[in-house]
């Protein structure tokens, strides 16, 4: 069994009246959303998702995600103060690769500009990829990363749960190895805080829970316009699945 160990945290922020982000952390199962829309919209839109996708974990990761767009796309639909609400969501799920002795594997699904990434070697990688106007202006080479942190429209998503009845979920799978660290996090946090930063953080502090919270104060700290949101999960060992997930993998593809 590949054993994972993880912490959180989630602050509103200096500056909005509200927390609208959401998270989950059950186990093998973690998530985090961040909703938009109306004075109570953004908090029913990621509380939605997020409870939907536990529901619908065992239909596996993509088609869960899927489900809770449904989950949010209705309840926008019945209520009309809920017209036009929405959430990302990036989201973090540990399965069986295949039979019982094939070890196990990491699946990351992500719509919208929350993120996951990895940290390994002590090297920051983003994982995801957003979907916001920023990002398809630095993928075109007409703005920086730099410049997209600060950018007035940085906050324009492309790709977001509940606005459609369908969505298109991208899905990343990974081979859990001992010692990598994975970061899921709302902007709010990486909008306050450079990679190098993060990534220091992360090589600082072994107890995921505290590398959690000192992330949040430090985003708190560099300004606290978001809320700020913050999952980490470790780990701690792969009974050396590695070796025989990535067998499986190369012979059967991705578990759905
Ligand atoms: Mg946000």
């Amino acid at each position: 069994m590949t054993s994972l160990r993880y912490g959180s945290s989630s602050d509103t922020g200096r500056v909005r009246a509200n927390n609208q982000d959401s998270m989950l952390e059950e186990g093998t199962l973690f998530a985090v959303a961040d909703g938009m829309g109306g004075h109570t919209g953004g908090e029913v839109a990621s509380s939605v998702a997020v409870q939907a996708l536990r529901e619908y974990r065992e239909e596996g990761l993509t088609r869960a995600v899927k489900l809770a767009n449904r989950a949010v796309w209705a309840r926008a639909d019945d209520e009309p103060g809920l017209r036009g609400m929405g959430t990302t969501m990036t989201a973090l799920s540990l399965v069986p690769a295949g039979t019982d002795d094939d070890g196990d594997v990491l699946l990351i699904a992500n719509v919208g500009d929350s993120r996951t990434y990895l940290f390994r070697d002590g090297e920051l990688t983003q994982v995801t990829q957003d979907h916001s106007l920023v990002e398809d202006l630095v993928r075109e080479g007409q703005i920086t990363e730099a410049e997209a942190r600060i950018h007035p429209q940085r906050n324009i998503l492309t790709r977001v749960l509940g606005n459609e009845p369908d969505v298109e979920v991208d899905e990343f799978p990974v081979i859990p190895v001992a010692g990598d660290r994975y970061l899921l996090c709302s902007d709010g946090l990486f909008n306050e805080l450079e990679d190098d930063r993060i990534a220091a953080v992360l090589r600082r502090i072994a107890d995921p829970g505290e590398a959690a919270r000192e992330l949040v104060r430090l985003a708190n700290e560099g300004g606290g316009r978001d809320n700020i949101t913050v999952v980490v999960v470790d780990v701690v060992d792969d009974d050396d699945a590695s070796a025989r997930a990535s067998a499986v993998l190369a012979a059967n593809g991705v578990p759905s």
